[in-house]
């Protein structure tokens, strides 16, 4: 007989390098072998995640994409959601009466997870109890292997015990479990500790971009005594050599870097880019089935069951992007599309249904009060269209058709409820206002409404194609700025930003050709921000002569000036705002976007990781003003899923955002400034500005002469000379 695998992870986060090592791999490989079973433990989760129920909610889908996009077949495996599963807690209660307090006083990895969140004597009482519904998921399938990492030893210990105690005390129906520990049993986290953990803020994530991760390497611990590259390095305790050990293929390579570091010569920043080409060969193909899965799902709208009796086909299938297009059948009038359904394609319905929807139910709330009566009667009304189809003659009068079924039922049901007398609803009157529907539109309207079409048509053909695409999504699709992010991979400040020059442009284009006046008042704010990137970090440095320089953690090199320029990039034009900041904020950016850790982590970093620690997510920064000569900048939080915004330093929310790797934006005023520079040129257009502050202001010419220079042509703090 097979035997059966169970493990699981909790939803508090997606899955990271940590889990594919210690688990998923073994998972993978098993599953073709083994009954397997995969448990998304959403009840754990709750145990430390209480105040959160909604993070645990939408981390269930993140962690089944993991699962699917690291090759968990569900046609062999089967994923289970553990509060779907009532029994388990049930179960649950049974075993607390075989456990003592003393027993799981004693469990090791309760007892570091309950110091590490700061638990103490406040534990929550599902957390300390754990280990017991762990043991009844475990036994509640009979599972003979568990595949864990090392830090759940203890559980299966604990499961062991009760399965014994069970056993002997009632009947032998309970399985004894035994784990399976893959070879790397704890992978260490970014930061050097023993293991990474999704809620320890040092984790790679499976779903991690490529820059984030090279960001994430370039940030990692190594040893702390290896400084320049010639210094003999420790492979042991340093996560680096950890990373590449369980993830290069070349163990052979490895050794040999390993040889190399140890002896000295070889640079922490060599061995990490080759890390980093290691990951990112593991990784790819990991997420790009993880973004179509997730495209798939968004793209999957939930089918109403008249819909699914209608049309199985388009209810059960994901339809890929290609079929979503064929659904904009703008031009085709609803007497072409009746002909489709008659001559067989059913799936040409739905597009009624798309086009009518809203329509019909908006029309059957005139007749009957609540929502869901509407909606009931429209549904029943479809099917009555769809099985009666052949008799509708005029083929063009689909939607007066429709109307009259709509209305004809909820008129039924109304008599049904003897709620009011037919007479009295003012149904007549509803029906009168929409007699416009059953008449023929004269042949001038036809042909004002066509030429409309057109222009709008055309207006729209003639924007860039992801401003089109998105509008496509938004205003003819019906779906919302975030389900667009998710489908497009890009953020959702990015979406909106897309749908605001998109509308900007067509109220421009349509206005001028139908000779309306623009009226553009009313915009809300967060339309109008403008997505950047921080392209770059200027310093003015000694233009002959060596700069001396660059020794971390100080990285003040005596001969540099005073003042960074940190240049802000429009994401779609060469429009770049430089904002003049501080030294040491300057160099924090610059060691950001180098990806340069130091030792002793910069306030800001450690910031970042307390946040981090607090689950508090930074959703994004927006520089919002120049007043008295001094920027301001808004930095959003996300607390409990709840988003707050604060005002900060543009400098420190700035490095908050690279490290988080949020998205940044601007207002438009600000990349309307007169020292506004295009991105190519922003150099020497600083220098002249440089230079004309200097005439006006009547200061001396620079002694040594001086000029700016990107951070990216100076020597590397870490490899260069002191
Ligand atoms: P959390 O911080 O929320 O507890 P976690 O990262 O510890 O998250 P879990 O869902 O608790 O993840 O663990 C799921 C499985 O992955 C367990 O079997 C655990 O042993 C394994 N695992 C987690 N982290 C690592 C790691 N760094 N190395 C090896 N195995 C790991
Ligand atoms: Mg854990």
């Amino acid at each position: 007989m097979r035997k059966t695998i169970l493990t699981g992870d909790r939803p508090t986060g997606p899955l990271h390098l940590g889990h594919y090592v210690g688990s998923l791999k073994n998972r993978v490989e098993l599953q073709h072998t083994h009954e397997t079973f995969v448990l998304i433990a959403d009840l754990q989760a709750l145990t430390d995640h209480a105040d959160h129920p909604d993070q645990v909610r939408r981390n269930i889908l993140e962690v089944a994409f993991d699962y699917l996009a690291v090759g968990i077949d569900p046609n062999v495996s089967t994923i289970v959601v553990q509060s779907g599963v009532p029994e388990l807690a049930e179960l649950t209660m049974y075993y607390l009466n075989l456990v003592t307090l003393a027993r799981l006083q004693r469990n090791p990895t309760v007892k570091d997870e309950m110091r590490q969140k700061g638990f103490d004597t406040e534990v929550p009482v599902g957390f300390f109890v754990y280990p017991v519904s762990q043991a009844a998921d475990i036994t509640a399938f009979k599972t003979d292997l568990v595949p864990v990492g090392e830090d759940q030893l203890p559980m299966i210990e604990q499961s062991v015990e009760i399965v014994r105690r069970f056993n002997r005390t009632y009947a032998p129906v309970l399985v004894e479990p035994t784990a399976l520990v893959s070879t790397i049993a704890r992978l260490p986290g970014t930061d050097g500790q023993s293991k990474m953990g999704k809620s320890l803020a040092n984790a790679i994530f499976l779903s991690d971009s490529a820059d984030v991760v090279a960001q994430k390497v370039m940030g990692m611990y190594t040893d702390p005594k290896h400084v320049r590259a010639d210094d003999p390095g420790k492979v042991e305790g340093n996560p680096v050599f950890s990373y590449l050990a369980a993830f290069d293929p070349d163990a052979a390579s490895v050794e040999d870097l390993k040889r190399r570091y140890r002896v000295g010569g070889l640079g922490d920043v060599t061995v990490k880019r080759h890390l980093i080409e290691v990951l990112e060969s593991f990784l790819t193909p990991i997420r790009s089935r993880r973004e179509e899965l997730r495209r798939e799902s968004v793209r999957r709208r939930p089918c109403s069951s008249t819909a699914r009796l209608i049309f199985p086909s388009r209810c059960n299938r994901s339809p890929g992007f290609g079929d979503y297009r064929a659904t904009r059948v703008m031009d085709q009038d609803d007497g072409a599309i009746v002909e489709r359904v008659l001559a067989g394609d059913r799936d040409a319905f739905g597009i009624l249904i798309d086009r009518h929807g809203e329509g019909a139910t908006r029309f059957a709330l005139r007749i009957l009060r609540g929502r869901g009566d509407a909606e009931d009667v429209v549904q029943e009304a479809w099917l009555h269209a769809f099985l009666e189809l052949t008799e509708l003659r005029a083929r063009d009068r689909f939607v007066a058709w429709l109307l009259g079924i709509v209305v004809n039922l909820a008129k039924s049901r109304l008599r049904a409820r003897r709620e009011t007398p037919v007479e009295d609803w003012a149904g007549g009157r509803a029906i009168r206002e929409f007699v416009w529907m059953d008449a023929e539109p004269t042949p001038e309207a036809r042909q004002e409404a066509r030429e409309l079409h057109d222009r709008i048509w055309g207006a729209l053909g003639a924007l860039p194609q992801e401003q089109q695409e998105t509008v496509q999504l938004h205003y003819v699709d019906g779906l919302r700025v975030w389900e667009i992010a998710a489908l497009v991979g890009v953020p959702a400040g990015t979406v909106k930003a897309r749908l605001h020059r998109a509308r900007g442009r067509l109220r421009r284009t349509l206005a001028a050709e139908l000779g309306v006046p623009l009226d553009i008042s009313g915009r809300r704010q967060e339309e109008q921000m403008i997505p950047v990137t921080v392209d770059d970090l200027i310093f003015r440095v000694p233009k002959e002569g060596e700069i001396r320089y660059l020794q971390v953690p100080d990285w003040r090199p005596p001969n540099v000036g005073r003042l960074r320029v940190v240049l802000l990039k429009e994401r779609e034009g060469q429009r770049a705002l430089p904002i003049w900041v501080g030294a040491v904020e300057g160099d924090a950016i610059a060691l950001a976007l180098a990806g340069i850790g130091t030792p002793r982590p910069m306030s800001l970093s450690l910031m970042y990781r307390v946040l981090g620690a607090a689950d508090i997510a930074i959703e994004r920064v927006v520089v919002t003003a120049l007043r008295d000569n001094i920027f301001y900048a808004t930095l959003t939080l996300k607390i409990g899923g709840t988003p707050h915004e604060i005002d900060a330093r543009p400098s420190d929310a700035i490095t908050l955002a690279l490290y988080a790797g949020a998205p940044v934006f601007v207002t438009p005023e600000m990349l309307a400034l007169p020292f506004v520079v295009t991105a190519p040129d922003a150099l020497p257009a600083l220098e002249e500005q440089n230079e004309r502050a200097r005439i006006e202001k009547g200061r001396p010419v620079e002694d040594p002469p001086m000029e700016w220079r990107s951070f990216r042509s100076l020597p590397d703090p870490r490899t260069a000379p002191r």
